[in-house]
């Protein structure tokens, strides 16, 4: 944990000021350094929880991965980590030498998480809004992704503390992927998560909508459970781009509580399909 001198959370403008410690301005310096060997940065946002943003962020960050890219997959969720139970990596800690933080490795994917500081995984975070900004700030200025083609980064859902923090760090972010479900009430959420990006002038990416349809796990084939569409049409009346959409497969659920790459362990079903065809776009 670095030493931070500076009581402003916007420390890079309180640099430009005049008025900012050496040890501030170093810090900076590491911060922007570390995001110069970062090719994009790509944030997956959702209105509201149990969407499936976590999933979908891991999944995304895997099939990138398999193209043969160097991804890191960043997770900021930190009320409620999951993606080192999704990868199976729950009993992974972190470890460091004179380059930083070490990220965890499955296969080629870096990853990540405030998992894998928690002494307990039953333990509650309780931190307040600098001290989370502080955690992310080090998440980037002092862990070494090295040279990375694609970021991955899954914050918690909503318009709080931690999707800021991000945004303000991250001058350079390419963009967010906004995550709902087909349901209108998730679609209502999903706006202000749009106007969030445009407030703060992040891109938006663009839309996915997660459980859309469920994909037979014997036939493959895709029926709407619910009426489906919802996010194509709010992408359309947003003017944002739609990416695509994932089919409720059972098969995730499975291959995560088994710790298992959904991904490459069920590659030829329909959700592993959207999977690869949305991270295609956004690549
Ligand atoms: P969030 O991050 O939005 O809170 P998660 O990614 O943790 O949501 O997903 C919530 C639950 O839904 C998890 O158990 C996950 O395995 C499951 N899930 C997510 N997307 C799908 C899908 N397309 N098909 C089946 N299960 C899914």
């Amino acid at each position: 944990m670095s030493d931070q001198n500076c009581s402003k959370e916007a420390c890079a403008s309180c640099a430009q000021a005049g008025n900012c410690s050496k040890k501030q301005q170093d810090a900076d310096q590491k911060l922007r350094d570390r995001l110069s060997r970062i090719n994009r940065i790509i944030v997956v946002m959702s209105g509201k929880g149990g969407v499936g943003k976590s999933t979908v962020a891991t999944n995304l960050a895997m099939a990138a991965s398999l193209t043969g890219k160097r991804v890191g997959l960043l997770d900021v969720d930190l009320h409620g980590p999951s993606i080192p139970t999704m990868l199976g990596l729950e009993n992974e800690s972190l470890v460091g030498d004179d380059d930083g933080i070490r990220p965890v490795t499955i296969g080629s994917l870096l990853v990540l998480s405030v998992g894998f500081i928690l002494q307990n995984p039953d333990d509650p975070v309780i931190w307040r809004g600098p001290m989370k900004m502080g955690v992310i700030r080090q998440f980037i200025e002092d862990v070494n992704w090295g040279d990375l083609d694609l970021l991955v980064v899954d914050v918690p859902p909503g318009t709080g503390d931690e999707p800021l923090s991000i945004c303000q760090l991250i001058p350079n972010l390419t963009g967010a992927v906004i995550v709902t479900t087909p349901q209108k009430v998730a679609a209502v959420d999903v706006r202000k998560s749009v106007t969030f990006c445009k407030q703060l002038k992040v891109p938006v990416l663009g839309v996915i909508e997660n459980m859309s349809g469920f994909a037979c796990p014997h036939c493959g084939e895709v029926t709407p459970i619910y009426r489906t569409g919802g996010g194509k049409k709010l992408a359309e009346e947003m003017d944002v781009p739609f990416l695509g959409a994932i089919p409720i497969d059972p098969a995730i659920a499975e291959d995560c509580d088994a710790g298992k790459s959904f991904i490459e362990a069920s590659a030829n079903s329909p959700a592993s399909a959207s999977f690869r065809e949305i991270i295609e776009k956004i690549l």
